[in-house]
């Protein structure tokens, strides 16, 4: 079993943006060429090293691999040369696990990452026989809802899942599947889920994350208690101090805090690019990236949407099409913004996400390739996210 996280431990389960992927034939050829050729240059390597100024190589096959041509023997002499793994990028959408030294398990969204999150945290329950799972939802939209349902931490009565997410999260979760009411709605034709909270064990509570002074707190059937938005969140040692940033449906990040480390989630927002700087929703943009600025100030680790590059987003560029889109108002910023961002804010390691759908496999690789060289100049570490991407701070 994994030691304990000193402080913080983050699991990056999905990192895709808007819909999970799967990569397509060509891109599958693309990662194997990849990783054949690095792979063909440390065995060419290798027999340089072992071949005498006649041009004889000195040893046998089974010498230089170390064994027999077998799976276990090249699995070996890889670790061995250390040839390098292909990136995997995206994959499932949002989810996010933080563990914390004083034992306790909080999770950021339930897109479909959230599936194999849960299957880690069984592993690591055993046979535990109370557990409490924290949830931070940051918006409803289904790419950060999507797999909640799809995880076994529902179906075990031995489990306490506490949601903290503002109404629209909550409502999401809850519509068809009543875990907080008690009240399924099964009035739709084509439901997204044949489940409800009679087939689910587990218990359930809900925080609903609200700016009290400006909307109240009416009782809501749906709702345990309230949390107000500008008031620090406390889970043991952590303190997680929710804000709103700017999307289509209004959307929470998280700075999270525990032994002086810091971890900024800001996943669906939108630097916006607009010509008039007194349009509502241009000023409510600038207010939001100035917020996350703040929060983000001297980060450890930040993790922001840059969805799109800035040529795409103005449609300049075509991206997973013959022609280019605008992106304005999607929600979504570019990798560009973030760059700058993350430099206003001296953010240590930044981890770009929420990747587009139809970004290709090389393209990512091209695009992290020149964030890395950037990063060598900034003295400051800015990486495309990775699915099963684990930070220790
Ligand atoms: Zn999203
Ligand atoms: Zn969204």
């Amino acid at each position: 079993m994994a030691q304990s996280p000193k402080n913080l431990r983050i699991h990056f389960y999905g990192v895709q943006g808007s819909g999970a992927v799967f990569p397509i034939k060509e891109e599958r050829d693309d990662i194997r060429l990849h990783s054949d050729l690095d792979l063909l240059k440390k065995v060419f390597e290798r027999i340089e090293a072992e071949t005498d100024e006649t041009g004889a190589l000195n040893c046998s096959v089974e010498d230089l691999i170390g064994g027999p041509l077998n799976s276990e023997s090249l699995r070996q002499f890889r670790d061995q040369v250390g040839a390098t793994e292909p990136t995997i990028y995206g994959g499932w959408t949002s989810c996010f696990r933080i563990e914390t030294s004083d034992g306790h398990d909080i999770i950021i969204d339930c897109g479909s990452g959230f599936r194999l999150c849960a299957q880690d945290l069984s592993q690591k329950w055993g046979d535990k026989p109370e557990r409490t799972l924290h949830i931070l939802g940051t918006h409803a939209h289904f790419d950060h809802t999507e797999g909640f349902d799809q995880s076994n931490v529902c179906f075990d009565p031995r489990n306490h899942i506490h949601f903290y997410a503002n109404r629209s999260y909550l409502t999401s979760i809850d519509r068809h599947l009543g875990i907080f009411s008690h009240q399924a709605d099964r009035s739709d034709e084509g439901r997204p889920t044949p489940l409800n909270y009679e087939m689910m064990p587990a218990s359930f509570e809900s925080t609903e994350i609200r700016d009290i002074a400006a909307d109240g707190d009416e009782p809501n059937p749906m709702v345990t208690q309230y949390h107000d938005l500008s008031k620090p969140i406390k889970i043991g040692k952590t303190t997680i101090q929710p804000f709103s940033v700017f999307h289509p449906d209004p959307c929470l990040a998280y700075r999270i805090e525990h032994n002086g480390k810091v971890f900024v989630f800001c996943t669906d927002h939108e630097l916006r690019h607009g010509d008039n700087p007194d349009f509502p929703l241009q000023v409510e943009s600038i207010e939001s990236e100035k917020r996350l600025i703040e929060q983000a100030r001297g980060a450890d680790v930040l993790y922001r949407d840059g969805q799109f590059l800035k040529a795409e987003y103005l449609a300049e560029k075509p991206l997973g099409g013959a022609m280019g889109v605008p992106r304005k108002d999607w929600g979504h910023s570019c990798i560009e913004d973030v760059v700058d961002m993350a430099i206003e804010a001296g953010v240590k390691r930044t981890y770009i996400g929420h990747h587009d759908p139809s970004r290709k496999w090389s393209e990512m690789i091209k695009i992290d390739a020149d964030l890395a060289e950037q990063s060598k100049n900034l003295g400051q570490h800015i990486e495309l996210a990775k699915a099963e991407t684990i930070i220790d701070l």
